[in-house]
């Protein structure tokens, strides 16, 4: 899963992108209206973070011109506590959900798990992700297979698994890939993939990744 943070305060960022690296996602950040504008339009994100009090270009600009292309990434956007007319500015702009500073990181955490999931019309009680004969556990980090087996997964190993089970049977490039298990500045070099893929084939059989020559690889129901 792949996040894109547009906030100005950097200690802020600083500190949601260890967090949200963690909890298994690849971040990369935006500290001003511009910024993040041109990398949501860019980059196909799973979900963004907006804050609306932003240089150069305010979060409710940023949302309305996404919108407008159409974007329809899904947005949770950062408002003052108690500014209740920001969240209904932010609301009519596009936006998907919001929660007021300060805030715990747990909360905005399940926030987006859960957006995400609606996105992709996987709705699950306990942040279990549920398809394909496998049950990923979003808050150990770990995969039960239909036999019952239950495996722990390396951070990387989890991000690729959670991106094959909310597009299962579909074609997934080699490239995509990259770019949803890692962020945007580091090491992309996709041979790692093929590396990932062959861990996660030893856990849940051999036959349920598909390599599709030239192609990628799928992951079939
Ligand atoms: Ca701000």
């Amino acid at each position: 899963m792949r996040l894109l943070i547009v906030e100005d305060d950097q200690e802020l960022t600083t500190l949601l992108q260890q967090r949200f690296k963690a909890a298994g996602f690849a971040v990369d950040l935006a500290h001003n209206g511009m910024d993040g504008q041109f990398m949501g339009e860019e980059i196909d994100y799973d979900a963004i973070i907006l804050d609306l009090g932003l240089p150069q270009k305010n979060g409710i600009e940023v949302l309305k011109a996404w919108r407008a292309k159409p974007i329809l990434t899904p947005v949770i956007v950062l408002t003052a506590r108690d500014a209740w007319h920001e969240r209904v500015d932010g609301f009519k702009a596009g936006a998907d959900d919001y929660l007021g500073k300060p805030f715990h990181f747990e909360e905005l955490l399940v926030r987006i798990q859960a957006l995400i999931r609606r996105a992709h019309q996987a709705v699950t009680p306990n942040n279990i992700l549920d398809c394909c004969g496998l049950k990923l556990d979003e808050d150990h980090q770990t995969v039960t297979t239909a036999d019952g087996m239950t495996h722990e997964l390396t951070g990387k190993e989890f991000r690729l698994l959670r991106y094959f089970m909310l597009h299962p049977n579909q074609i997934l490039t080699k490239s995509r890939l990259t770019d949803h298990v890692y962020e945007y500045d580091t090491d992309r070099d996709s041979n790692v993939i093929e590396v990932y893929v062959r861990h996660l084939r030893r856990m849940i059989g051999t036959d349920r990744i598909v390599t599709k020559r030239g192609q990628g690889y799928s992951l079939i129901t």
